[in-house]
Order: C-alpha cells, then sequence, then structure tokens
C-alpha cells in the first residue's frame, strides 16, 4: 500500500515516518532483556533506519525517538519542544522503553485507530474537557472563514488510553498498511499484552503524550488506494500534542493555531493546491509554508480570531522549533525561520485587509502566496 503525503497532511510537527519493516525483535529478542539502555536505543534507531519509507507524515514521536537518541544526525540544536520529548523519553521505566522497542508500531496505534475508525458521533473520540469548547468554537469560525465547502469535515479527538482497549488494538493491527497487516490470531495476541501492560499503568495508561503527539487533516479524496475509500474528512487533535503545547506554555494561542494551519490543509484538498511542478521536499515545503500562512491569515484577521499577531507568531514560532531539521527528507516542513516568514507575510496581509474585514478568497490568497513563496525559502543569512 502506497500512501502519499497527499493522503496525509500533519502538523509541522512531523517528519516522514519510516516503517520498520524488521521486527525489532530481532534486534532484541524478545525474553532476553537488552543489557543497557543504549542497546535498545541502538535497537529504535535500527528499527527507523533500516525501514522502508512511506510517504505519509508520522505522529512526531517516531521522528523524536530517534532524534533524542541521535542528536548529531540533526542539524537542529535543542529546542523546548525537543526537551520536551526527551523528558518524555527520559521518563519511561527501562521496562516500558524495552516494551516499546518490541511493539514499535505503538506509536502509531492511536493515530490509525481515530483516522479509520472514529467518528464525530462515537464519544470515545470526543475532544478532552479542557479543550472541547475553544476547539469546537475555533473550528465553527475556521469553516465560515474560508470559502471552501467543509461541511463533511469531522473534527474529532484521539486518546492515547485506547491502547487498554485489546478489541480496538487488534482492529489497527490488522490494517492493510505496512507496519500493520497482521494476521487476526497474530493482531490479538499482540494486542492483548498491549493491553495488558496500559492497563497495569504502562505508559500512564497509554496517556503518556507520545503516543498522540500529533494534529493532523486527512482526506480520502483523489485517492486510488481502496484502503481508505469512503473515509470521511478529518481533523484530528491528539491529546499529546495539546499537552506539548501546555507545557510549552502556549496551549491557548497554540491550539489554535494549530487548528488553523490544520485547516490550512483542507483548504489545500478542496482547492486542488497539492499539486505544483515541485517535488519531493521542496514540494512538502511549499504545502506546508502556505498552510502555515492559510492558518495565521485565519487566527489574526479580523473576522477570523482577531488574535494579537505578535503572541500568535511568538507561539508559532515556538510550536515551529518542533525539530524539523531533515532538509531532505520529504516530509520537511521548512525551517523554523521560513515558517516564521511566511506566518509573519500572512499576519501583514490580514492586517492590511481592505476594505477593513475582507477576506482574500482562498485561491486568490493562494495565489498571493505562490509570488511570495521565492521569498520565504530564501536562504537564511
Ligand atoms: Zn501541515
Amino acid at each position: 500500500m502506497k500512501l502519499s503525503t497527499r493522503w496525509l497532511a500533519a502538523l509541522g510537527t512531523s517528519a516522514v515516518l519510516a516503517v520498520g519493516t524488521t521486527p525489532v525483535a530481532t534486534a532484541t529478542p524478545s525474553g532476553t532483556p537488552a543489557t543497557s539502555a543504549d542497546e535498545i536505543r541502538a535497537a529504535i534507531t535500527q528499527s527507523y533506519s533500516s525501514a522502508d519509507r512511506v510517504g505519509i507524515e508520522r505522529p512526531v514521536a517516531g521522528s523524536a525517538v530517534d532524534r533524542a537518541l541521535n542528536p548529531d544526525d540533526y542539524e537542529c540544536g535543542p529546542t523546548d519542544f525537543s526537551a520536551y520529548i526527551d523528558d518524555l523519553i527520559g521518563g519511561l521505566s527501562l521496562d516500558e522503553l524495552i516494551f516499546l522497542v518490541n511493539h514499535i508500531e505503538m506509536l502509531d496505534i492511536p493515530t490509525y485507530d481515530a483516522l479509520f475508525f472514529g467518528t464525530n458521533t462515537d464519544h470515545r473520540y470526543d475532544l478532552r474537557a479542557d479543550s472541547k469548547q475553544s476547539l469546537s468554537r475555533t473550528f465553527t469560525d475556521v469553516k465560515r472563514f474560508w470559502d471552501i465547502d467543509s461541511s463533511d469535515i469531522q473534527l474529532m479527538a484521539m486518546h492515547g488510553s485506547m491502547l487498554q482497549d485489546a478489541s480496538r488494538v487488534a482492529r489497527v493491527l490488522q490494517l492493510p498498511l505496512p507496519e500493520f497487516g497482521k494476521s487476526k490470531a497474530v493482531a490479538e495476541a499482540e494486542a492483548a499484552e498491549i493491553a495488558k501492560m496500559a492497563s497495569k499503568g504502562f505508559f500512564d495508561g497509554g496517556n503518556n503524550p507520545l503516543f498522540t503527539l500529533n494534529a493532523f487533516a486527512f482526506t480520502a479524496e483523489g485517492d486510488p488506494d481502496p484502503a481508505v475509500a469512503g473515509l470521511p474528512d478529518k481533523l484530528i487533535f491528539g491529546d499529546g500534542i495539546l499537552d506539548a503545547l501546555q507545557a510549552l506554555g502556549i496551549a491557548d494561542v497554540g491550539a489554535r493555531a494549530v487548528m488553523g494551519h490544520e485547516f490550512g490543509h483542507h483548504v489545500q484538498f478542496e482547492d486542488g493546491l497539492f499539486n505544483s511542478p515541485l517535488t519531493g521536499a521542496e514540494a512538502t515545503r511549499r504545502t506546508e509554508l502556505m498552510a502555515d500562512a492559510f492558518g495565521t491569515y485565519f487566527v489574526t484577521h479580523a473576522r477570523g480570531l482577531a488574535l494579537n499577531a505578535k503572541r500568535v507568531l511568538q507561539a508559532e514560532l515556538t510550536s515551529f522549533e518542533v525539530g524539523d531539521c531533515q532538509f531532505a527528507d520529504p516530509g520537511h516542513h521548512g525551517t523554523p525561520l521560513q515558517r516564521l516568514r511566511s506566518a509573519t507575510w500572512a499576519a501583514n496581509l490580514a492586517a492590511a485587509a481592505r476594505p477593513q474585514g475582507f477576506i482574500l478568497p482562498s485561491l486568490r490568497f493562494a495565489d498571493l502566496f505562490e509570488q511570495k513563496l521565492p521569498e520565504i525559502v530564501a536562504p537564511d543569512a
């Protein structure tokens, strides 16, 4: 099954998913506890580096794990966000770390559960109480703001606590995706083990933010893959990303900015803006920087959320630092400075709206963005 970034566009916290095809157990045989944390780290790293790459953006945790383990591979210095993730990983017990190595696909289970099985009428995918009101209202506002047909987009949450539910975990493990695709018997056995450990309190019962450290926009439209046919458009918020924004002190503005960015991807889906002559990392960078611009325009515009531009840009800079320095990676989102340039441009455009309160049609906005793009991506120096 081939997935494309067209298919799934995630928050700028993500790098491309490297799916392990080799069971990690070959590196750390089950039942043979690794002798040191270093061995375990090596095993996690191997599961990423030896993997097939499929073109979906992965939840941030996998790349974050990798980054935490191999800081030399990354050109970005440590950021508040990477420090937060290091703390999450550092907070795991050795037993939890070993278990995670042997079930590395756990990092993606809540994501695919919400993606394939979640609906906005199923309370198990309700937004968490501390964000429900703010995000629901922002969702209503952003749908009204942009001139696309957004009536069919479902807003929902993903909760890591689903890892305690063996039947839900087994259902995901059987999905026809490269990292899953397990037989019913194998999936059920593994799911029982995961659910047992999560229920016993491993990973805070699944609520460790590592498992849901993402928000993303999804559409199946235009995707020939039968596995996703019929799935509705979605905008999914992980509890983990909300926790992270909270820890970074930008929960209020940050979550709404993330919503603006993800909805920007839905504007791109509907307007057919994913196509360009660019390929690979440059293509992804273009669509991500454009989503930053769509999002910032909405949250700062007088008829959008009318948030203070300076506060927004500060919060965005913090979340842009979410460790995307893999310049050659097809999941590359742009450097923090490029993202800040794009957002600043959009905030200025919103402030300059004439007549006052005029909202640019989304296609016109995209045209203006394309004209600006070469300047936005010019070398930092
Ligand atoms: Zn994005």
